[in-house]
């Protein structure tokens, strides 16, 4: 696949509509111009003209981590974007080599695990790949064109485009209709859709919403100038659920540090200068602070709390219109710590590739079976919620649920295998490709992991305190 116009096959589909111009819809614009003529992406925002935070995407001033797998899917469908964003002054970055990890037991070693990504602001991330999809010849982008509602045929049977508000500086708005034959809500966790099905005589879709209630602090640092450490992004976890804080600092394009503490169970960071740097000092490791103290701040403190879970279950819904279908946080938003919203974002739109090009080969039509996308949507979403609620779980006030007899094992399960990360490369390894979401999770449950978590279970600890020790230098 590539981000030119796919002229191999026959394109059927004349026109798709998205709404929302953030990682889920831009992924999405990308995939579906191998398959329709034409595609219009609709955003409320005024996109600003490089790459800045926006009103509409206010969690970009915060760390986005980019998993493994989210890089290799952005490459896939952007070849070179790698060396572009390289080029533009992003940090490659190779998990364990590159970084710093300490977990409950003990610092994550240092070596080189093969597992690459990068190290870079969400706002540059964005932009870049906005970048790609507006030089598309395929693709239009429309901001500061809100979606007001979906528009249909007369038995309220097919959607058939969106009804459009333009928002103008001069505070004269103005409607419109647009025609697609194709429409993709991509609008994130504010998406209008339940309301927009109802109104057209539809099921609202139930919705799971589980809440660790962790807030974020963020701010951004010049590095001091005798900085000499070796590693490119610091993160000091959370120890669930005694230490219910955690920290990380990354290097980005610009050569500033990007400084994100977590506080879950309504632990949340301040955004006052002093208490931000009092937070830091109670980390698990007094090495976070340490790092920090002598930087210059170069950005206020910004604060966001609205992280919970939160799971639209479409996959339920017995009817749905035809040509249209839901993708991104509209349906699945993460508890955003785990770090996989861009990555699934790009699953999604993988999937709806496959979706499409599966249609395509049966009867050479650009359409998609909106509920059919729904289910295999939710399926596909499934791995990565449960590791974002399981762990949220190891939190008593987390809200929304209570851990089954399942996830309680699995905690005790999880506990045993990270004891022994800091002394096993290749489970370290295991570990991060499940994190990573480059293989499912059941890989921790391998032969390999089962006998060294035996071994494991009637030996005690014999290190010293993790936070007490300094972190590991890179080996090789
Ligand atoms: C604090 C925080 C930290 C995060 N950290 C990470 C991380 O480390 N790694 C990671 O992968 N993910 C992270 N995420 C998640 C990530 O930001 C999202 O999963 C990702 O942006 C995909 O979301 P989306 O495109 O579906 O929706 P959003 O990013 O929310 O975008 C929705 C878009 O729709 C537009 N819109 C909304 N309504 C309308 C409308 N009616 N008409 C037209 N346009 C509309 C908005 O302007 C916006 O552009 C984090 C999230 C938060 C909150």
């Amino acid at each position: 696949m590539t981000d030119q116009p796919d002229t191999v096959h026959s394109q059927t589909g004349k026109h798709a509509i998205v709404i929302g111009g953030s990682m889920a819809g831009l992924l999405a614009a990308r995939v579906l111009s191998d398959h329709f003529d034409q595609v219009t992406i609709l955003d409320r925002d005024r996109f600003p003209e490089g790459p800045e935070v926006r009103k509409g995407v206010p969690q970009a001033h915060h760390i986005h981590v980019l998993l493994v797998r989210g890089r290799q899917i952005l490459e896939q469908l952007f070849p070179g974007l790698d060396a572009e964003l390289i080029a533009g002054g992003v940090k490659p970055l190779e998990w364990g080599y590159d970084s710093i990890s300490l977990a409950a037991a003990g610092w994550i070693p240092r070596f080189h695990s093969g597992l690459h990504s990068y190290t870079v602001s969400r706002a540059f991330l964005e932009w870049a790949v906005h970048q790609r999809v507006a030089a598309n010849q395929r693709i239009r982008i429309m901001d500061s064109c809100e979606a007001v509602g979906l528009l249909t045929d007369s038995a309220r049977a097919s959607v058939t485009g969106v009804q459009v508000r333009f928002r103008r500086s001069s505070g004269q708005d103005s409607e419109q209709s647009i025609d697609g034959d194709l429409v993709v809500d991509a609008s994130g966790r504010s998406s209008r859709t339940p309301e927009w099905l109802k109104s057209l005589g539809y099921q609202v879709p139930q919705e799971t919403v589980i809440n660790s209630f962790l807030g974020y602090a963020t701010r951004l640092f010049e590095p001091p100038a005798n900085f000499n450490g070796d590693w490119k992004l610091m993160f000091i976890l959370a120890r669930p659920p005694k230490l219910a804080r955690g920290g990380i600092i990354a290097e980005i394009e610009t050569g500033h540090w990007i400084v994100s503490l977590g506080g879950a169970a309504r632990d949340y960071p301040p955004t006052e200068e002093a208490a931000f740097m009092d937070f830091c000092r109670t980390l698990a490791s007094p090495q976070f602070y340490e790092t920090i103290k002598d930087a210059k701040p170069v950005s206020p403190i910004y604060g966001y709390q609205r992280t919970a879970n939160q799971l639209r279950h479409y996959e339920r819904l017995t009817r749905w219109p035809e040509n249209f279908v839901v993708t991104g946080d509209a349906v699945c938003g993460f508890n955003p710590i785990y770090g996989q919203g861009m990555t699934v974002a790009g699953l999604d739109a993988l999937l709806l590739d496959a979706c499409l090009r599966e249609q395509r080969q049966a009867d050479n039509g650009a359409r998609i079976n909106g509920l059919a996308f729904q289910k295999r949507l939710a399926k596909s979403n499934e791995g990565p919620w449960l590791l974002a609620t399981g762990e949220d779980f190891r939190y008593p006030t987390t809200e929304g649920g209570t851990p089954d007899a399942m996830t309680r094992l699995t905690h005790r399960y999880m506990d045993r295998v990270i004891e022994l990360l800091p002394e096993d490369e290749e489970l370290c390894r295991l570990f991060f490709n499940v994190t990573h979401l480059t293989q499912p999770a059941t890989a921790l449950f391998q032969p390999y992991v089962l006998k060294a978590v035996a071994r494991n279970l009637f030996r005690r600890a014999s290190t010293p305190p993790p936070a007490l020790s300094p972190y590991p230098q890179r080996a090789g």
